[in-house]
């Protein structure tokens, strides 16, 4: 049997399991994915060679860690510094990020964009802001403070805080803070997302299975809008995808995922 886990932590309330299992018994395939809780990042990669995994996804906080320490990192992670899925090839461990792949799938009924506003500045945010840069959209990120900006500035994007920020027309605003999962906040001042969403075609929500204050202020400015979860939905499948060395179909792994959310 292949076993499969999600390190993080905390990962209990993770859908990763049932969304691989699901995929995993549809296509008659002897694997099992587990969550394991990891307090300590150092013990990562060993407990991965430990329980002698076939591959991984790795969730907060722990993303940074698994980038630096696998045996080898391919595709936009490179560009990221964080990865989420861990894959086993003979002895060696590779890293990828499917996370971005994940976003540019959901986004994808948007259409061509030129430019967008990225709110946030964590792990998240550099995923959604390399992947669109690779497709040419012209990236701004606002935070709400300066601190984790460095990342982004080398890299020419163009970086604000809620200090030097002045509203301009974007197309497509994007939260990627945790601002509205637990509480009724925005992002950012609820005035300056009013002008922000007068100007815009499209919102995300990096959260998902629920309509945040965010979403609902995009729905309330007639915005075509989504949550996290076709992100989450692609991230997935993509992992899987590498998980068995590409070979079942991106097709026939998200007619077996899809229905895990609406269990
Ligand atoms: P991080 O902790 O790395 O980053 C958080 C960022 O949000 C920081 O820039 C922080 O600003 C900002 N922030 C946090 N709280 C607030 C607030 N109340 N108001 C304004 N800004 C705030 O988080 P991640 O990037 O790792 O994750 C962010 C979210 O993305 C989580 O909710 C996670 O569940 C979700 N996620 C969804 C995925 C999906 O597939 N749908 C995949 C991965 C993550 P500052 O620097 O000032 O502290």
């Amino acid at each position: 049997m292949q076993l499969f886990t999600l390190f993080g932590y905390p990962v209990t309330h993770s859908i990763s399991p049932r969304l691989h299992n699901a995929v995993m018994q549809g296509l008659g395939i002897d694997g099992c994915y587990i969550r394991t809780p990891i307090e300590h990042p150092q013990t990562l990669l060993p407990t991965f060679r430990k329980l002698d995994l076939s591959g991984a996804n790795v969730t907060v906080p722990h993303k940074e860690v698994a980038f630096a320490h696998c045996d080898e990192v391919r595709g936009i992670a490179k560009e990221i510094g964080a990865v989420n899925t861990l894959i086993k090839e003979g002895t060696r461990i590779i890293g990828y990020n499917t996370d971005a792949e994940g976003f540019y799938a959901a986004i994808k009924s948007f259409g061509h964009l030129r430019n967008a506003l990225i709110l946030g500045a964590g792990g998240t945010a550099k995923a959604i802001a390399m992947i669109l840069k690779a497709h040419h959209v012209d990236v701004t990120i606002l935070n709400r403070s300066a601190s984790r900006l460095d990342f982004f500035e080398k890299l020419g994007f163009t970086c604000k805080t809620w200090e030097t920020f002045t509203p301009s027309s974007y197309e497509l605003i994007i939260n990627t803070t945790s601002a509205g999962l637990k509480d009724e906040s925005y992002p950012c001042e609820e005035a300056l997302l009013n002008l922000l969403f007068e100007k815009a075609h499209y919102a995300f929500d990096v959260i998902y299975n629920q309509q945040t204050p965010f979403l609902r202020l995009a729905q309330a400015h007639h915005l075509t809008y989504k949550d996290g979860k076709e992100m989450l939905l692609y991230q997935g499948v993509l992992a899987f995808h590498l998980f068995f060395a590409q070979q079942y179909d991106l097709k026939t792994i998200e007619s077996l995922m899809r229905p895990v959310f609406e269990l």
